[in-house]
């Protein structure tokens, strides 16, 4: 049977950063698309540039920052938003433009306001303007799954015609069912000329929670470019989810004849970075990257894994990255042992990283006997902040108890200046977000709050993720402390230290109106 290749385009940066609270900056791009490459993905759609300068930016950084993936750029099909992708992504080694159109009647008549023949005629136009720029050219025919198969077909054609090198047909309301989708790229394939020309694509929402079984249909049916993003992200129920979509070829690939490249042992990696950058957090039961996607619990299964892992075990924790080691850090460990035991566990850190990452080690070792693997992972994922126009906790002094009003004193610093406030509140994280709000002047409303522990026993870090809304706009903010009021004040910081880099972004940006799409 043949073996062909699945490649994976990865829009974790695109249509991922799209999903609410999800936005990231700069440098968390560039640290995503920098593990995306690890992770061995064939495509980044790096974001869409018209949207903002702030997305215009990070999509050029990224393009200059990977080497082996194609760093893809959306537009729609205007020449105003092609050439501005194009600005953005022509540094890259690899760069694609990426358009795209909607092809369905509804999108025709409410959205587009455009007749079928303007459609046919703005496609050829804008993938021929696309080409005459970029070797490789994607189109997108948006709400595809709900198109009228004869004219998809004549779209498709015409887009091939004016020399689109990849077809993507989305279900981008994540309608469809697998049945339907798959035969969507059957028919296509029967009634466009010219069709083995082009990689078919598929992108699929899981509105439905069938985005990956749509994702496998298509390959069953000729496709050969997967869209997903990391943890499923993306608007509303999200994405496919790239690490089921990868498993599930690499643990039934035989069957399919199928692989991709993807290096799964950088799944788990992956996923904790983005959850790390996004505080999205993934659920326990969450298929591949859930904590508890390979714990056998169940006495019954228990025993038959220790007697042989393949009874009721289809693939390896190993095989997602999954690693517990038995030698364990502790206080008197140096530098040397952290770096290595970073080694070991997938990271090659920069000098500056690892005096970072070894002066939180030394503040937890001293708390605590044992530095478990996990912890180290969430000291690493502790964001370098220090932009000068950003908020820093210096002190913090709570006073708290059953008969006591919490009170909370914050020292901040930013920049040079120095800010201290006191206030009270109904507990010591109420209070010292107060004060920050007294220290500040911003007020921000608590969304979501989240303490988690890290790793296992009483003495454990922290880590406290928290959603806020600072003017109608939502932000995250993560933390990873062994005192979780520390962790709480400071997982707040960074959600308002993003809310001003957020509006320091937007008042320097001509921002264009945006529609989202694809
Ligand atoms: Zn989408």
């Amino acid at each position: 049977m043949a073996d062909d290749q699945v490649y994976i385009f990865d829009t974790t940066l695109r249509d991922g950063e799209q999903s609410p609270g999800c936005s990231m900056n700069l440098d968390e791009k560039l640290r995503m698309a920098r593990q995306l490459e690890r992770l061995g993905v064939d495509v980044i759609e790096a974001g869409f540039p018209i949207a903002s300068v702030g997305d215009f930016e990070a999509v050029k950084v990224v393009a200059g920052a990977v080497e082996r993936p194609i760093v893809a750029a959306l537009c729609r099909a205007v020449e105003g938003d092609i050439a501005r992708a194009w600005d953005a992504i022509k540094s890259a080694r690899r760069p694609r433009l990426h358009t795209f159109l909607a092809t369905s009647d509804i999108h025709l008549k409410y959205k587009l306001r455009k007749e079928r023949p303007e459609v046919l005629k703005a496609v050829d136009a804008a993938v021929r303007y696309a080409r005459s720029l970029c070797v490789d050219v994607e189109f997108s025919c948006e709400d595809a799954s709900r198109s009228d198969i004869g004219f998809l077909s004549e779209v498709v054609e015409v887009a091939i015609e004016a020399g689109a090198g990849v077809i993507n047909l989305p279900d981008t309301v994540g309608y469809a069912m697998p049945s339907e989708y798959g035969a969507m790229f059957r028919q296509v394939r029967e009634r466009v000329r010219g069709i083995d020309r082009a990689v078919l694509s598929a992108h699929c929402h899981n509105d439905l929670g069938l985005a990956v079984a749509n994702s496998i249909a298509a390959i069953e049916n000729g496709v050969r470019q997967l869209e997903c993003t990391v943890n499923g992200i993306g608007e509303r129920a999200g994405n496919a989810a790239l690490e089921e979509i990868v498993m599930a070829i690499k643990t039934r690939g035989e069957r399919m004849g199928m692989h991709t490249g993807v290096v799964t042992e950088e799944i788990i990696k992956s996923s904790r970075l983005l959850t790390s950058i996004t505080g999205m957090m993934v659920q326990r039961n969450k298929a591949i990257v859930g904590a508890n996607a390979f714990a056998h619990e169940a006495g019954i299964h228990q025993d038959g894994v220790l007697k042989s892992a393949i009874t009721y075990e289809i693939m390896t924790p190993q095989s997602v990255g999954i690693k517990h080691s038995t030698l364990v850090l502790g206080k008197h460990s140096g530098r040397h042992a952290l770096k290595q035991r970073f080694g070991e566990l997938g990271y090659t850190l920069t000098a500056e990283e690892l005096d970072r990452a070894y002066a939180s080690f030394c503040a937890i070792a001293d708390q605590k006997k044992e530095v478990a693997d996990e912890e180290l992972v969430a000291i690493l994922e502790d964001r370098a902040t220090s932009p000068e126009e950003y908020y820093h906790l210096d002190e913090l002094h709570v006073s708290t108890g059953t008969r006591v009003r919490p009170t909370a004193t914050v020292e901040l610093r930013k920049g040079d200046a120095r800010f201290v406030d006191s206030a009270t509140g109904d507990g010591p994280v109420d209070a010292a977000y107060r004060a920050i709000e007294r220290i500040t002047g911003i007020s921000g409303k608590l969304t979501e709050y989240v303490l988690k522990s890290v790793s296992y026993g009483h003495d454990t870090i922290g880590e406290a993720f928290v959603r806020v809304d600072f003017d109608g706009v939502v932000f995250n903010g993560r933390a990873a402390s062994t005192d979780v009021i520390t962790g709480s004040v400071k997982a707040y910081l960074e959600a308002l230290n993003r809310a001003q880099n957020s509006i320091r972004l937007k008042q320097g940006a001509a921002a264009a109106a945006i529609e989202t799409g694809a």
